[in-house]
């Protein structure tokens, strides 16, 4: 690990006030304590055995427009200090954990469904929002973006991108990674860079793809254009006893290459079945969604017709 340069406090204090004011800005212990992980298990086992120090960040900063954002990361190149983007802290690698110190992006505060082009299908979204109230968001105009980690309510949409996440319905509507038009970024240098702009590289590498799952080491996403699905009609729920998960599998991969796309299937092996038929009710077979009907009508999750798995 390289040591960065001494850290003048009272200067990088004066410095972050002066960008994004005394209120979204804080040295305090107790902000520098809960920026000092996120969800890395071996992380917080350590913690908790008091095996390792616990590396805190210098400051902690709450920006609201992305000029702010290119303002502390000049502050922080000036005074040799890293930055480390910070979304929901649910990430479970370390990768929001500031183990050089520096400045801590906290994003929480972009957080505006800016627009949905209903002819493109594509939003507008800062990347601070909080997952699952991007969802209701959209869902309250008729759309999905149609990823669901188990951790959508404690993460964010630029946390997503940053680590490639993939949500319970990715079978009909793909990884995070494959519903991206285009990332605003903030780069090292404070250079903010549209990788769907018109000053776009029409050769070398596709930037957007380099970004997703960077983890923050290659510049702070501030906003994405992401393509959404109109949101569905009907949700149908079917399930399947199987004699064992070989059989299970077979019967899956059956049914994905035959082109039906379930929004999701999952395969329970016998210790999962038994702890799921604990406290579980007759669930309807289908249920209808309600809210606002969708300007198109493609939105039905396909199912299994009722009985068995195609053969
Ligand atoms: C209970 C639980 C369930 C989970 N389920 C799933 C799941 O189903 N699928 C899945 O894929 N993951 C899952 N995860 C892991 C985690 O939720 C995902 O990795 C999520 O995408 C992280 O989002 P976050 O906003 O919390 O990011 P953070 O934890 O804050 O950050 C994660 C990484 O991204 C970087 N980063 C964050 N925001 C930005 C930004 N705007 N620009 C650049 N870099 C940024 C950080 O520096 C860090 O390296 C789960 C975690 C938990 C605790």
């Amino acid at each position: 690990m390289t040591s960065i340069n001494f850290v003048d406090v009272d200067r990088l204090q004066r410095d972050l006030e002066a960008i994004v004011g005394p209120r979204r800005m804080s040295m305090r212990a107790v902000d520098l304590d809960t920026y000092s992980r996120d969800m890395w298990p071996r992380l917080l086992i350590a913690y908790r055995e008091g095996a390792i120090d616990v590396p805190r960040p210098h400051a902690v900063v709450w920006p609201e427009h992305v000029r702010e954002v290119v303002s502390v990361v000049k502050l922080a190149r000036e005074l040799g200090i890293p930055i480390v983007p910070y979304g929901g802290g649910s990430g479970v690698c370390g990768g929001a954990v500031p183990i050089q110190g520096g400045i801590t992006i906290d994003t929480k505060r972009m957080q505006q469904l800016r627009s949905v082009h209903s002819d493109e299908l594509i939003c507008d979204v800062e990347a601070g929002i909080n997952g699952e109230r991007f969802e209701r968001d959209l869902e309250r105009r008729g759309y999905t973006f149609g990823n669901f980690p188990s951790s959508i309510y404690c993460s964010t949409v630029g946390g997503w991108l940053a680590t490639r996440a993939a949500g319970q319905l990715s079978t009909k509507y793909g990884k995070v990674e494959d519903r991206v038009a285009g990332l605003t970024v903030v780069t090292g240098r404070g250079e903010v860079i549209e990788t769907d702009g018109p000053n776009r590289a029409l050769r070398g590498p596709n930037w957007t793809q380099l970004l997703l799952g960077s983890e923050g080491t290659l510049g702070l996403i501030t906003s994405a254009r992401l393509r959404v699905s109109p949101a569905p009609q009907l949700r149908v729920f079917r399930g399947f006893e199987v004699d064992d998960v070989a059989t299970g599998l077979t019967a899956i991969r059956r049914v994905l290459q035959k082109g039906l796309r379930p929004a999701v299937v999952r395969l329970y092996d016998e210790m999962d079945t038994l702890m799921n038929s604990f406290g579980h009710k007759e669930e309807d077979e289908a249920h209808e969604v309600r809210g606002p009907v969708p300007p198109v009508s493609t939105g039905a999750l396909p199912a299994w017709p009722a009985g068995e798995p195609p053969k």
